[in-house]
């Protein structure tokens, strides 16, 4: 029908049809790439690791050590780091992928700890989740190292520390059937040992 024969009052039916059409095209993409997403992440669930990990810039370093290094200074630093729990099923690559954002010398990784799991994808979301909800607060900046906006580090103090998250995760490890006695340290970083026996006691 030519549209020049469209009474006047029906035309706005239409527009409010057509948006509705669109509106229901969204709802529906949006639907099947959130089912695509939850196949992947299901295809991908297996066993690896839930690590934790710290995040310590090089000036607050200095600073520590330039410091008498009593009680408050080491408050002060703890103050300062941001620690993270994430998951990986190759140790080794996520450690090489963090070289990058210590590469100019602002801040280092600090390798704390880590648990073997049979769910990775599900026991690190669910850290998240009961770390968010016991008031972890993240930072967002943008990495001096790679320019990436790391969305899953927490102030240390927000979560009680380094006992804080370990607290959080074996909680979470109960919960979902996991093994709660596999926790591994990794071993102090080579001329940073005195920053990791510190964030360790956090
Ligand atoms: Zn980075």
């Amino acid at each position: 029908m030519p549209t020049h024969s469209v009474p006047s009052s029906v035309r706005p039916m239409q527009r409010r049809l057509r948006l509705f059409r669109s509106i229901s095209n969204f709802h529906a993409k949006i639907a099947g790439l959130v089912a695509k997403a939850k196949a992947r992440a299901y295809k991908m669930e297996g066993p690896g690791l839930l690590y934790s990990v710290a995040c310590v810039a090089e000036a607050d370093v200095v600073e520590y050590r330039r410091s008498a290094r009593d009680a408050a200074a080491k408050k002060r630093l703890c103050d300062a780091v941001n620690l993270k729990a994430g998951h990986t099923k190759n140790m080794r690559r996520r450690q090489s992928q963090y070289k990058r954002c210590d590469a100019r010398g602002i801040q280092r990784h600090i390798w704390l700890c880590n648990y073997p799991v049979q769910r990775r994808y599900c026991v690190e979301r669910l850290t998240h989740l009961n770390v968010l909800d016991g008031g972890g607060v993240r930072p967002i900046v943008q990495c001096s190292g790679c320019g990436v906006h790391h969305h899953e580090f927490y102030t240390c103090p927000s979560i009680r520390g380094l006992s804080g998250l370990h607290q959080t995760i074996t909680g979470v490890l109960a919960s979902t059937g996991e093994r709660t006695d596999g926790r591994v340290f990794f071993p102090p970083p080579s001329g940073a040992e005195d920053i990791y026996n510190i964030i360790l006691s956090s």
